[in-house]
């Protein structure tokens, strides 16, 4: 494998060459895919719900048309489609640095998408870059988004299968005496998957089974909310904006400098219009403060991400 040209300067995140080590079947719809590379010793492990960049290389010429230094994002728009590799959003699940190992939890959604597509045929050697936190980087890489603010008692995590992985790894990450509940939509009951939770947390787990997105998710997730806060009913809430998730993108994560009111914290990702559903129904219609809450529409039914 040859080393990609690491920029002089160190930039909070920067490309990895890497290379599938294994492919753990974690489920019906769930593949774990371990990577290994030269230097992914360097990759800053950041915990919470790191975002990556994964892309995978295009079928005629592998990476031979990405860009690399510190304007390789400009140059890569610049390319004309048939050489431009895809890129898409990923969340770290696990970093091994002594061991040179990464860990990504992909959903196989079929082939449509290039990065399931990838996902679906990936075998030990198989190459991909990844755009991850540089551990030589001197500050905060950035890339979390969950930040509950200072007085934090409840929180409240719900999100579809693509963000299952997130909440993993934030659930493994919070102390001891983290208290709230946790809302996970999968597309079949054994996509159940074992994870580590702190003992005052509620975890459930909702099967899909062909139901369409957020048809228990919803429900599920107003209904903790509604246990998390005690009274969920009255009309206080501000007026949200709309967000027209066709075309615009519904992300709005607070970052964590606030004080939170009555100590409730929500982190919200999935399909944007589910999304913006709980969005609604958290600030409008049971007046939580929107600061209080990070929604995320990570991925729009019928959308590629792009
Ligand atoms: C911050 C962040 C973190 C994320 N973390 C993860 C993660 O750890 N694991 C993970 O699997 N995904 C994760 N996602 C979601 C992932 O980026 C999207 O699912 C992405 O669209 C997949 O790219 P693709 O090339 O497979 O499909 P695309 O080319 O983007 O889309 C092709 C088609 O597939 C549809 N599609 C996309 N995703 C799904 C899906 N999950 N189910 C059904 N249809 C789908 C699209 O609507 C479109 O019609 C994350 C997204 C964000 C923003």
């Amino acid at each position: 494998m040859t080393q990609t040209a690491v920029p002089t300067v160190a930039t909070p995140f920067r490309f990895f060459e890497a290379e599938v080590a294994r492919v753990t079947r974690l489920s019906p719809n769930f593949v774990r895919v371990t990577f290994t590379g030269a230097d992914l010793d360097r990759f800053a492990d950041n915990g919470f719900d790191q975002r990556i960049k994964l892309i995978p290389p295009l079928d005629d010429s592998g990476f031979a048309h990405l860009p690399e230094g510190l304007d390789w994002y400009t140059q890569w728009r610049c390319l004309p489609d048939e050489q431009r590799n895809p890129i898409r959003t990923y969340t770290v699940r696990a970093v091994r640095r002594e061991l040179r190992e990464v860990d990504v939890d992909m959903v196989l959604h079929g082939v449509s998408g290039p990065a399931s597509r990838w996902a679906v045929n990936a075998r030990p050697g198989s190459q991909a870059r990844l755009m991850g936190p540089n551990a030589d980087f001197a500050g905060t890489s950035g890339g979390i988004d969950f930040h509950p603010p200072a007085g934090t008692r409840r929180i409240l995590l719900g999100g579809d299968e693509t963000a299952v992985p997130a909440i993993a790894s934030i659930l493994s990450k919070l102390p001891a005496d983290a208290c709230g509940e946790a809302v996970l939509e999968v597309p079949e009951g054994a996509d159940r998957l074992a994870i580590t939770a702190p003992a005052g947390f509620r975890v459930t787990w909702l099967a899909r089974d062909g139901a369409a997105h957020g048809t228990h998710l919803i429900p599920e997730v107003e209904a903790a909310a509604q246990r998390l806060l005690g009274d969920c009913t009255k009309p206080v809430g501000a007026v949200l904006e709309d967000v027209d998730v066709d075309n615009d993108i519904l992300w709005e994560v607070p970052d964590g400098t606030e004080t939170t009111i009555d100590g409730f914290y929500a982190w919200l990702a999935g399909e944007a219009a589910v999304i913006k559903s709980l969005r609604r129904h958290l600030v409008t219609g049971c007046g939580v403060d929107r600061r209080a809450v990070a929604f995320m529409g990570y991925w729009r039914l019928g959308k590629a991400e792009c």
